[in-house]
């Protein structure tokens, strides 16, 4: 098991008197910078020129400078961009500017573990990354909790890094929860692990070809739109609260018969074959090379392209008409930031 930090395991001294840079306002740009505010700590929002979050940043009470004036007073540099935009904004406007005995700090491994941006001597270098979208790691620090993250320390050049993050990590609220250690490989490969084969890749995969079959069928999109794609927030609900255990007495003995019979006929051995597959692909570093390929070499074309298909996808369409009928969903249409 990993070892976890609480509240009481922090020296907040470390912090005293510090300026913190935060480079973005998007999602968790904005609740680092507002969450570390309220917990005393000198905040510098820094953005490039004609940024549309810079009036937004003033009217919530933020110091804002361009990157490069947000670097050179910052004590820490956390870098909240974009993980495909990092390294260009390193090269040209945060790398020249970082002081000596400084810290460089980020939010995922990506870019320090696949060499994209590699630090000078005399700075360190750590990690705080919240399990959690930045409205949630805003939301659950206005009501006195946290989200729980993770952190891990890359290059300790002052002696003080570790305590450093740990401190961080109470000043966005993750402390309250807890914080687990680890290092920016393993952050790295497990969170785009994650996101490819369970979160995002496996699960909307999943979603989309259930409401294809049934549509291919004949049964009616919008039924089939309930089925395999709106219940599944009261399953994940239920599994988050209570375990798959606790989800799985929710339910009827025939859902859950069906649950143990018919599901690994749908995410075979095949399937774990393949995602470890997807695994090694992203050891070896052939995904970081594609990803990056696409966005400096081709201009995100396919990106794009698949962006656009997935949302004109049918289960899109008839889910947007679906959740009109769904009016405590109204003000959720937009994101929180
Ligand atoms: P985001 O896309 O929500 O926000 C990025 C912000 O950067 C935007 O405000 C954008 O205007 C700004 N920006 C873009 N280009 C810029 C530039 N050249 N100079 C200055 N600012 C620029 O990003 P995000 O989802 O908050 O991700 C930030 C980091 O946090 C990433 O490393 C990501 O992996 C990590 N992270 C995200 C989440 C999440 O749930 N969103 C969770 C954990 C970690
Ligand atoms: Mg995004
Ligand atoms: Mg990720
Ligand atoms: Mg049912
Ligand atoms: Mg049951």
């Amino acid at each position: 098991m990993a070892k976890t930090y609480y509240d009481q395991d922090v020296n907040w001294s470390v912090l005293e008197g510090k300026t913190v840079a935060i480079i973005g306002y998007g999602s968790q740009g904005h609740a680092h910078a507002l969450n570390l505010k309220e917990s005393g700590v000198n905040v510098v929002v820094g953005l490039y020129a004609g940024s549309k979050s810079k009036a937004k940043a003033e009217a919530h009470g933020l110091k804002v400078a361009t990157v490069a004036e947000a670097v050179k007073q910052a004590d820490i540099t956390m870098v909240l961009i974009p993980d495909e935009k990092q390294a260009d904004v390193y090269k040209e406007e945060i790398g020249p500017n970082l002081k000596k005995g400084s810290a460089l700090a980020f939010a995922h491994g990506f870019n320090i573990h696949f060499k994209q941006i590699v630090p000078p001597e005399g700075v360190d270098v750590f990690m705080v990354a919240p399990k959690g979208p930045g409205h949630l790691v805003r939301r659950t620090f206005t009501e006195g909790s946290g989200v729980p993250a993770v952190f891990a320390v890359e290059k300790d050049e002052t002696g003080k890094c570790f305590e450093i993050a740990l401190a961080y990590a109470r000043g966005v609220g993750s402390t309250r929860s807890g914080v687990l250690q680890t290092t920016f490989r393993d952050e790295t490969e497990e969170d785009l692990f994650g996101e490819q084969c369970v979160l995002m890749g496996g699960v909307c995969q999943l979603m989309q070809t259930g409401f294809e079959v049934l549509v291919e069928a004949g049964y009616p999109p919008e039924m089939a739109y309930f089925e395999c794609f709106h219940e599944m927030k009261l399953i994940v609900d239920l599994c988050y609260e209570g375990g798959m255990t606790k989800m799985r007495q929710s339910c009827s003995d025939t859902a859950e018969y069906g649950d143990y019979m018919i599901g690994p006929r749908i995410i075979t051995e095949e399937t774990k074959k393949e995602m470890k597959k997807v695994l090694k692909e992203i050891q070896d570093g052939t995904f970081a090379r594609n990803w990056l390929l696409e966005n400096r070499a081709a201009g995100r074309a396919n990106f794009l392209a698949q962006r656009r298909l997935h949302k004109e996808h049918q289960i899109e369409q008839v889910g947007a008409q679906l959740r009109n009928m769904m009016p405590w969903l109204r003000d959720k249409k937009e994101l929180e930031f």
